[in-house]
């Protein structure tokens, strides 16, 4: 009793195999038939065919003049093609991922490691052939981003303080305003206080402790009120010390000179949004870069999986008509940031943050939850 296996050609053509002899598409007989002949140039093998794929057995010729293939061989040939046209069809599927759900789906006998090296080789050369040239150069990257009808937003950006950040966001998009995160702001404004030997001092009610407190309000001032609130209403109560003149030399290298670092309208705002951190982009880049499978994706890959995070977020935006209330916790912060932006709008404060215990660590504390 013969059987026949189907598969398909690299070119996608149908290919027949009976007894490991594999037979390509001949001719359309006057009958009506296919023939299929054996691959093998010069054998004269040949099977008949008709249009439903059902083979005519008695009129075929199944003597070849050569050896059959090995198992292995054509087990290999029928996952490559498969595993190539899977591959090319989904280019941002992990290939490994293919070829398991293949093998656990499948009953294969025959293939060694040698072989799936070769599949995998295979692959890996048909999408190299797919997506266009990579760019050459930045002019080429905005071409195709202009022909592709990507579309950024360009008002405002959060991010880290990272001055190498900040000045390509100012180089490429000059118009949009660079922002800092608020965390990150905390964050480094506490690394700094342990650095100059003050988190002591931070956490107790002293002097200095107070007066570093006082320091993280500023963030929630105008951005033109920082100079002022730091070199009048906070200098007034500065405690002689050491350690915290140096503290103070960093901040308005850094942060509170019109001409520092990160100038004041990097980072303040008289705004009780807790939002103004980077959380929910850097939640949106752990789940963006499972989504490759090399550190350095093609750049055709890169964009096609950014399309495709765009109309899953479309949908979910067209869904979700009510937002999640905050939790309680989140809520008293939010209010708590309220009333004492509007006790130093009616000068019942002379500075935010007094009266409050060490403000930033339930701070951080709230940011890294949020951030899980
Ligand atoms: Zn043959």
């Amino acid at each position: 009793m013969n059987s026949a296996q189907k598969m398909l050609s690299e070119k996608g053509k149908l290919i027949f195999i009976v007894n490991k002899f594999k037979f390509s598409f001949h001719k359309l007989l006057q009958n009506g038939q296919h023939r299929y002949k054996c691959t093998k140039r010069g054998c004269t093998a040949n099977l008949k065919v008709l249009e439903n794929h059902d083979i005519v057995w008695t009129s075929c010729n199944l003597e070849h003049n050569h050896d059959a293939d090995e198992e292995n061989k054509i087990e290999r040939q029928i996952i490559s093609n498969y595993l190539r046209r899977k591959a090319t069809e989904n280019m941002c599927e992990r290939l490994s991922k293919l070829l398991h759900s293949y093998l656990r789906e499948n009953n294969t006998n025959a293939i060694t490691t040698k072989d799936v090296t070769y599949i995998k080789h295979n692959i890996f050369q048909a999408r190299a052939s797919l997506p266009p040239n990579l760019p050459r150069s930045s002019q080429e990257v905005y071409d195709i981003l202009k022909d592709m009808n990507v579309k950024t937003y360009e008002e405002s950006i959060y991010v880290d303080f990272e001055i190498a950040i900040h000045n390509t966001i100012n180089d490429v998009w000059t118009l949009t305003k660079v922002r800092g995160c608020r965390f990150h702001l905390g964050q480094s404004w506490y690394k700094a206080i342990q650095k100059f030997g003050l988190s002591s001092e931070y956490v107790q009610n002293t002097e200095i402790g107070q007066y570093l407190t006082y320091i993280f309000g500023l963030p929630f001032l105008d951005p033109q009120s920082v100079g002022d609130c730091f070199s009048d209403e906070l200098a007034e109560i500065l405690p002689m010390n050491e350690k915290l003149t140096k503290f103070n030399d960093y901040l308005v290298e850094n942060f509170t000179a019109n001409d520092s670092t990160f100038p004041p309208e990097i980072w303040a705002e008289k705004s009780n949004i807790i939002h103004r951190t980077t959380n929910s982009c850097e939640s949106f880049h752990s789940k963006f870069n499972s989504q490759f499978y090399s550190p350095h994706p093609n750049i055709f890959n890169f964009l096609n999986i950014l399309f495709s995070i765009q109309s899953d977020t479309r949908i979910i935006i067209r869904s979700s008509n009510t937002t999640k209330p905050h939790r309680k916790e989140i809520r008293d912060k939010i209010k708590f940031l309220e009333n004492e932006i509007s006790k130093y709008d009616t000068g019942v404060h002379r500075v935010l943050g007094s009266r409050q215990s060490p403000w930033l660590a339930p701070y951080i504390a709230l940011n890294t939850e949020m951030r899980a």
